[in-house]
């Protein structure tokens, strides 16, 4: 028997208000050594923290796609670990692999079909960016600015994203650019995350949500209007982005962060004046959702890949990605 220490839910934080340090606690418990037919025991190295386990914290998290935690049962969301015994064919002692389902434990026994095998090498070693721009969220602004933005390089085009700073939007602002946006513009909460968005990023310019009047802010740094809007946090300050779109503009509905400690819908009813202005201007507003695009990851992972070698020297010469033989 092995001891592990894991983390479960101990309380629902009700679908209104914020969780607290209380709603969780860490337990130790024992887990047999000896493993099934078809198991693999697994230690974690790397654990990711994602904005829709709040939803997983209520007893209905609203989405089909998402089970909510179980009271005194164990966490689970995103993870990368390493194999210390199989009795899965297709994985092996030493392994790294990543499930999506991943206990919230410091080693854990978990069906070997659940997990991906991952190659340490495609990162240099740095294995936790396959839970960042390497994995999920890499995939989510990747897929979004390409499903839903119809950026058209050379067309002068304006994007703004909000939650920029964060983990979808700091790189779905970088794919933008990349992508041929002439202008990329990020709404964040510190004047710290400001500067490093503008700084290290390729951000054109950034507005801190907290300090800065959203409205005046937008009119300075967007003159000519905004073209496409990834918005990851909903509320005034995507009313306050929608107000300054352009005809025939476009929202990447990737996220509303601001109301998940709210009992409302996903996704969140819109202001009438804002409705209004989608109507009026003809802009679309499509809802994205990352697991609809399934057959895209390999090749999208590819490209991420490719940006992360571009942006960390790792090409001699050009870098191309290879497709298909
Ligand atoms: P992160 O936790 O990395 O970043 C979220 C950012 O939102 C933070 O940087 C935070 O920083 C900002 N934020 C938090 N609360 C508020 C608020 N009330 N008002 C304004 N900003 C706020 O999350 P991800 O980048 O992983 O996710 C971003 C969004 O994308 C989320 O809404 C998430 O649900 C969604 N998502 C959607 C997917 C899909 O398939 N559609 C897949 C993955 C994520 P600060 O306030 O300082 O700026």
């Amino acid at each position: 028997m092995s001891l592990v220490r894991r983390v479960v839910l101990n309380s629902r934080p009700g679908k209104n208000g914020e969780a607290v340090p209380e709603n969780f606690r860490v337990e130790e418990i024992t887990l047999p050594t000896d493993i099934k037919p078809g198991e693999v025991f697994v230690r974690t190295l790397y654990l990711s923290v994602d904005p829709y386990m709040r939803c997983r914290m209520n007893e209905d998290t609203g989405a089909d796609y998402l089970s909510p935690w179980v009271v005194s049962g164990c966490l689970d969301g995103g993870g990368v670990g390493v194999v210390e015994s199989s009795r899965h064919d297709a994985v092996l002692k030493g392994d790294t692999v990543t499930s999506f389902n991943w206990p919230w434990q410091t080693y854990g026994i978990v069906d070997g079909n659940k997990l991906q095998k991952l190659d340490p090498e495609l990162v240099d070693g740095h294995l936790s960016y396959f839970l960042g721009a390497v994995g999920m969220p890499g995939l989510t602004a990747l897929l979004g600015v390409r499903e839903k933005g119809h950026i058209t390089p050379g067309s002068n085009q304006t994007m703004v994203i909000s939650g920029a700073a964060g983990a979808c939007g700091s790189l779905a602002g970088q794919i933008a650019r990349l992508d041929g946006c002439s202008k990329v513009v990020g709404i964040c909460g510190s004047d710290k995350k400001c500067q490093t968005l503008t700084s290290e990023l390729g951000f054109s310019s950034a507005v801190n949500y907290r300090s800065a009047d959203i409205s005046a802010a937008l009119k300075e740094h967007c003159p000519d209007g905004v073209d496409v809007y990834f918005d990851n946090v909903g509320g005034s300050i995507s009313d306050a982005v929608i107000a300054q779109m352009n005809q025939n503009g476009h929202v990447i509905l990737c996220g509303q962060i601001s109301q998940y400690n709210k009992d409302v819908p996903y996704p969140p009813p819109l202001d009438a004046a804002t409705q209004e202005i989608l109507c009026r201007k003809n802009i679309t507003r499509e809802r994205f959702t990352v697991i609809n695009y399934m057959d895209k990851f390999e090749a999208g992972l590819l490209q991420l890949l490719a940006f992360h070698s571009v942006m960390s020297g790792g090409n001699i010469g050009k870098q191309i990605v290879k497709i298909s033989d």
